[in-house]
């Protein structure tokens, strides 16, 4: 190719999604960096157009409307009715904006910030070629490429025309029979989604139980409101075979000898970094890997080089990535004490499912891994007073796990009706290592369901 321009900046990010967006907004703002963007395809990336902000627009109907049926005087006025299916669709439109990023584009504009449209390729040191034009970084490249679903080597998988998060978060019409390949929080969010717009469901995941990396009672919790709503789980059986027929027709065979039929095979079981077509071998890295980083987000050997958000699979969450970038901006701004210290499977995590599981720090199996006198104090989410009034009667744990060594909380996790946002008191307890004998005055009021910080507290001794 030959080269028509060269341009040279302070930064350059690879990537805008969320992660890409926050670093180069951060850098432009703060530092008064002169920042380019390169995006291939859409500001705001998978998160805001093909995963987070579509599939919460999705799932948001049919909590409401669970929630609404758990209320008398309010149940009443459902009247049995369900989710609005070209309501529902609609709105989600809405969310992501029909795929159109024009909105996402000011928020970097007003920052300064140079937004450099095409496929970017690393090119040596500091160098980034986006087709014809060859950028030079003068002190930094972040990398903020993210990543893509991965699909398992299942032998007719390809031929079946599998789906991955961007049809299903996209799809303008509602499969008659979907099947889920993977029960992890991808394939349960959208299981329990498309089931409440009409599709029949059927979860195939290969290990013992859904959402495995959670605490188990969270994957049993959550199957038992699937099977409840009609959705089909089959665990511990693993997919050996895909067929299509010329009519569309979708058989998934499986290593029990049975095999499930459908229109639609979603595959869900798990990321793999966008590496591949990124030019990482021109700085002696892998493609197809993680780009790996320390806890200061730069490549060992190459200060000049940094990863951010899904593509160094530390911990695949936006809010996450967007942490990660503060940290790399702050690090290139001359901050010499800014890592991360929350990372990997304790980052705060919320499945929007009903129940919600919103989950923080550590599992009782993870505490306990990790050489830690852990303690589990369980109770069932509805056991406060204010539980009479939201998530009435709703089934749903919630475990706090403290570390007795030092008598401060390490984990908890919540399931029950919208409780996504209760992760955060946790998260502030944890992180800022809040003494027990401290929270005892951190007073929860009445009736709210935070009473359940007094029922732990109790239960504790305290
Ligand atoms: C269905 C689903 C639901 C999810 N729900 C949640 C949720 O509720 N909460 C949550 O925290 N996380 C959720 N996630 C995870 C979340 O989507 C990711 O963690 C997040 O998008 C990662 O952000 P990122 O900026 O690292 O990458 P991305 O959002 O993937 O953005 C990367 C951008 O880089 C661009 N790019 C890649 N390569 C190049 C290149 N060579 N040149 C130029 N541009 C390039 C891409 O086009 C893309 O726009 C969900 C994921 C899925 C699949």
């Amino acid at each position: 190719v030959t080269l028509v321009a060269v341009r040279t900046f302070d930064v350059i990010v690879i990537g805008a999604g969320p992660a890409g967006e926050v670093a180069a907004g951060r850098l432009a703002e703060r530092g008064g960096r002169d920042v380019a963007i390169v995006e291939r395809e859409l500001v705001g990336g998978e998160c805001s157009f093909y995963a987070c902000m579509p599939s919460k627009a999705l799932l948001r109907p049919q909590e409401v409307l669970a929630e609404t049926a758990r209320v008398p005087g309010a149940a009443e006025a459902l009247a049995g009715h369900g989710v609005v299916v070209a309501a529902a669709l609609a709105r989600r439109d809405e969310v992501i904006h029909e795929l159109d990023d024009s909105g996402q584009v000011p928020w970097l504009a007003s920052r300064g910030v140079t937004i450099v449209r095409g496929a970017a390729r690393l090119d040596g040191e500091r160098r980034v070629r986006v087709g014809e034009e060859l950028l030079e970084a003068r002190e930094a490249v972040i990398v903020a490429a993210g990543s893509t679903a991965f699909m398992p080597p299942i032998p007719g998988l390809t031929g079946a025309e599998p789906w991955c998060n961007r049809e299903i978060t996209t799809a303008s019409e509602v499969p008659r029979g979907l099947l889920v390949l993977g029960g992890g929080a991808v394939g349960v969010e959208m299981a329990q989604a498309w089931r409440s717009l009409g599709s029949e469901v059927t979860i195939v995941e290969g290990g013992e139980r859904l959402l495995a990396r959670e605490e188990p009672f969270a994957g049993e919790e959550v199957g038992a409101s699937l099977a409840s709503r009609g959705v089909e789980i089959r665990t511990g059986v693993t997919a050996t075979r895909v067929a299509r027929s010329a009519d569309g027709a979708i058989e998934l065979r499986l290593d029990d000898g049975s095999s499930l039929a459908g229109d639609r095979l979603l595959v869900a079981v798990g990321r793999r970094p966008r590496t591949t077509e990124l030019g990482v071998e021109t700085v002696g890295l892998e493609p197809g890997r993680p780009v790996e980083v320390d806890d200061t987000l730069r490549v060992a050997g190459k200060p000049w080089l940094y990863a951010i958000g899904d593509v160094n699979g530390r911990a695949q969450l936006t809010h996450m990535g967007k942490y990660q970038a503060r940290v790399a901006a702050d690090r290139i701004l001359g901050d010499e004490h800014a890592r991360i210290e929350v990372d990997g499977l304790r980052s705060p995590r919320v499945i929007f499912t009903d129940p919600n599981v919103a989950a923080t720090g550590h599992t009782l199996a993870s505490a306990l891994d990790a050489g830690l006198a852990a303690r589990a104090i369980d109770m069932p989410t509805s056991s406060t007073a204010g539980s009479s009034f939201v998530g009435r009667g709703a089934p749903g744990t919630t475990r706090f796990v403290v570390d007795t060594a030092r008598d401060v909380l390490v984990g908890a996790t919540f399931v029950g009706p919208e409780v996504a946002d209760f992760a955060q008191a946790a998260t502030v307890a944890i992180v800022g290592e809040v003494a027990l004998s401290r929270l005892v005055h951190a007073v929860a009021p009445f009736p709210a369901r935070s009473e359940l910080w007094l029922k732990f507290l109790e239960a504790y001794g305290l």
